[in-house]
């Protein structure tokens, strides 16, 4: 019988109580007690929507008070020594401190979980450690669900991918080596699972879509072959991607059931049924990282060729991933139009859909024949909707031309006319666009939106901020000052509010790391601008002094990667028409007399895909839209770009085919040494390394950036250096901005004397 199945639901909860209750313990407001008790409760609420939305197989100890990731590295006892843990359970106190860190021990690390914006706590490994089950969280919440008469399916995440997400801090060791231990605690707590009457357990390993080390896939072996016979049976879970060439790998492990990816790679299920297995197969076919309605009718093609192959006993039908990356429930979005409500599906109704599939598996289409008469319907509508189609968008795309993407002369040509024009200073110095967004700012915006300040008087309270701003701008000496950047809340909401084929929803938060959320706008048409967005700010500023103003935009590729995008067609088309809307926004800024224009990419290397073999491909369409939006100005028209890493040696023949006059990047906290990326590939255009790590309230001395900068002039022509921080300034207060900048600016006076 086909069962529906859930790998993991999302558990900040419908209006984030969990990041509410989890700030609120931080802040001594609630005890341990009441936060746990918190969880329990989100914990049962989602349990029981989950069945009730008919869903069989429901995930346990999917609940996390910060990162699923740390608690696999609580689990095994992975403490790092500077927690000074002396061994025994990891409580709370002690899993929060490995997240965000504490007076005497800095936090772990965190990154991008594969290609996805939430982030997971990087584990530690040294040779000497050791490891020992230091929580009990799968088992305890296996019970607890239990108790409350809900059978579930507990997930782990995988020895293989934990270990493979990990960094060794000991030179040479190779965190692989603590393979056997891991499986050690492995293998007993799903002995304990089994014996708590667990029948069957989820382990992710999505490093199953990445290429492999050998040493990797011998680790799988190995992990399986042990896993598979300690007690419940496996359903190894992989996502995000196409199995591809791990494919016979995966195949050929003993574990009894496979979930795959069939929205990121649909056809691999072909080559799975072709190959023939014994195991069962999840199949996931609702997208478990966007909102869009599911095309049942087309699930269900897949499905039941499925069924026909593999048989129906076999089956189970998911969504793609765990549907932590979606908002919670659509039911809440009151303000959505009826249109756009109707093209959409968060978690819970994203689990109806799993579960009206296995339903038509199981008892035929007829069984749901309303659902699906309804959803198809739905479908029909989204797909023809004037308010998607814009045939003036679509007819300029189909204009678009190489010469559309190049600047009319190359950076050397550009360079002499663009420093004739501005006339700066060797060493110039900028921001990266913010200033400090002080509670003031926050107020008004607030105030402004709930219509307690009209639109007049909010316009003169940014036009006072800009003001000032600028003011201060010009009494610290910055030579390319900016507007500060107080009318924006997010770089990409202010833009998606201003464009059309945009909408915002109200309870859309997903989480991004810890008590962290973000609510990605939904692109759901075709792109266009229907009007100016920055001018009036840019132009205002520009009438308050007399050096060049910089206009501040956000590039196309960084708006496409923090929404969520149309799955209706390639994520590069609708890039390519956000790139269009951006370029009008530049030439608008030139005409209106801005000489020095920057568009921030800070999510351009998150955009890479998790192969190798695809990367050049995303590469070539994301810097084509970069240049796109860039090149409609003048030679004498300076481009600046902004990125907020500093990662750049596997990407640097595209950073350079940008062709931005000028990129600033983060490079402070790698003393300059990153920079050495750019030396050896011989970039041929400006660079401005951070010299400042805004990221803490630290007030960096004039003379350690002196340094920081004699470092960079080291291995950068002087003449192509700039000079600024790592990034904006809007968590910054005014007085270590004041302070800060002061220096940086002692610091490139000191530089134009010494070289
Ligand atoms: N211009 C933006 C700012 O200064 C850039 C932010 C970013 O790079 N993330 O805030
Ligand atoms: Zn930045």
């Amino acid at each position: 019988m086909t069962l529906a199945a859930n790998l993991g639901f999302p558990r900040i909860g419908a209006r984030r109580e969990l990041k509410k209750a989890t700030e609120r313990y931080w802040t001594g407001e609630i005890d341990a007690a009441a936060l746990e008790a918190e969880g329990a409760r989100l914990r049962a609420d989602h349990w029981r929507w989950q069945s009730d939305a008919g869903i069989g197989v429901i995930p346990s100890n999917d609940f996390s008070f910060y990162d699923q990731v740390l608690d696999t590295t609580a689990l095994l006892g992975a403490v790092p020594d500077r927690f000074k843990h002396p061994g025994g359970a990891v409580d709370l106190d002690l899993y929060f401190a490995m997240a965000r860190g504490t007076d005497a021990a800095p936090a772990m690390e965190m990154t991008k979980w594969f290609d996805t914006n939430y982030h997971y706590i990087v584990p530690e490994f040294t040779r000497h450690q050791t490891l020992r089950r230091a929580t009990d969280k799968p088992l305890t919440q296996y019970r607890e669900a239990r108790a409350l008469g809900v059978e579930t399916r507990p997930v782990l995440l995988g020895p293989v991918t934990w270990l493979s997400l990990g960094k060794s801090k000991d030179d040479g060791f190779d965190p692989l080596d603590h393979l056997e231990a891991v499986l050690d605690i492995y293998a007993g707590l799903l002995a304990d699972l089994a014996g708590a009457g667990a029948d069957w357990v989820q382990i992710d390993e999505p490093i199953l879509v990445l290429d492999l080390s050998p040493a990797q896939q011998d680790a799988l072996r190995r992990t399986y072959a042990r896993l598979a016979q300690a007690g419940p049976q496996v359903m190894l879970a992989s996502y995000f991607g196409a199995l591809g060439d791990n494919r016979t790998l995966a195949l050929s492990l003993p574990v009894a059931g496979l979930h795959l990816d069939l929205v990121r790679a649909p056809e691999q299920i072909d080559a799975v049924l072709e190959a023939g297995t014994d195991k069962v197969l999840s199949l996931g076919l609702v997208d478990g990282r966007n909102i869009w309605k599911t095309d049942l009718a087309a699930a269900l093609d897949i499905a039941s060729r499925a069924a026909d192959l593999h048989g129906p006993d076999r089956l189970q039908i998911a969504p793609s991933c765990s549907l932590l990356h979606s908002p919670v429930d659509l039911q809440q979005e009151d303000e959505l139009d009826d249109d756009l409500r109707s093209w959409l599906a968060f978690a819970v109704q994203k689990l109806e859909e799993v579960a009206v599939l296995a339903r038509a598996l199981r008892e035929g289409a007829r069984s749901v024949e309303n659902q699906l008469a309804r959803n198809a319907h739905d479908i029909a509508a989204r797909r023809v909707s004037s308010r998607i189609h814009n045939p003036d968008v679509k007819a300029r795309q189909a204009a678009v031309s190489d010469d559309d993407k190049r600047r009319r002369a190359a950076f050397p040509a550009r360079q002499k006319v663009q420093q004739a024009r501005l006339g700066l200073p060797r060493f110039p110095t900028t921001t990266i666009g913010s200033f400090p967004q002080t509670k003031e700012v926050r107020r008004a915006r607030a105030d402004h939106r709930k219509g307690l300040l009209s639109d007049a008087d909010y316009d003169a309270f940014l036009e006072g901020e800009t003001r000032a701003c600028v003011a201060k701008q010009d009494a610290l000496g910055l030579d390319v000052p900016v507007h500060g950047e107080f009318e924006r809340n997010d770089m990409v909401e202010y833009f998606g509010e201003q464009l059309d084929g945009f909408a915002f929803t109200r309870f859309g938060w997903v989480q991004s790391y810890g008590s962290r959320c973000v609510k990605p706008p939904v692109i759901f048409g075709d792109v266009s601008r229907p009007a100016a967005m920055t001018v009036r700010w840019s132009a205002y500023a520009q009438t308050l002094t007399d050096k060049p103003m910089k206009g501040m935009l956000t590039g196309p590729v960084t708006i496409l990667q923090w929404s969520f995008v149309r799955d209706d067609q390639p994520r590069r088309t609708t890039c390519e028409q956000i790139a269009l809307a951006i370029r009008d926004e530049v030439a608008d800024l030139e005409a209106a007399g801005i000489k020095i224009i920057q568009i921030d990419e800070p999510a351009l290397r998150e955009g890479l895909p998790l192969r190798r073999d695809d990367w050049q491909t995303y590469l070539d369409w994301a810097v084509g839209a970069f240049r796109l939006s860039a090149c409609p100005v003048t030679d004498a028209t300076q481009i600046h770009t902004h990125m907020c890493y500093s990662e750049f040696n596997d990407i640097m023949p595209a950073i350079a085919a940008m062709d931005a006059d000028v990129i600033s990047i983060e490079t402070s906290r790698s003393d300059m040494e990153l920079l050495q990326v750019f030396a050896d590939f011989d970039y041929p255009n400006d660079i401005g390394p951070g010299i400042w790590d805004i990221h803490s309230p630290r007030r960096p001395s004039a003379a350690e950036m002196t340094d920081l900068l004699r470092k960079a002039a080291a291995v950068i022509p002087a003449d192509r250096l700039w000079v600024n921080p790592d990034c904006g300034l809007k968590t910054r207060g005014w007085p270590e901005t004041e302070e800060s900048l002061r220096n940086l600016i002692t610091a490139a006076q000191a530089l134009r004397t010494e070289v």
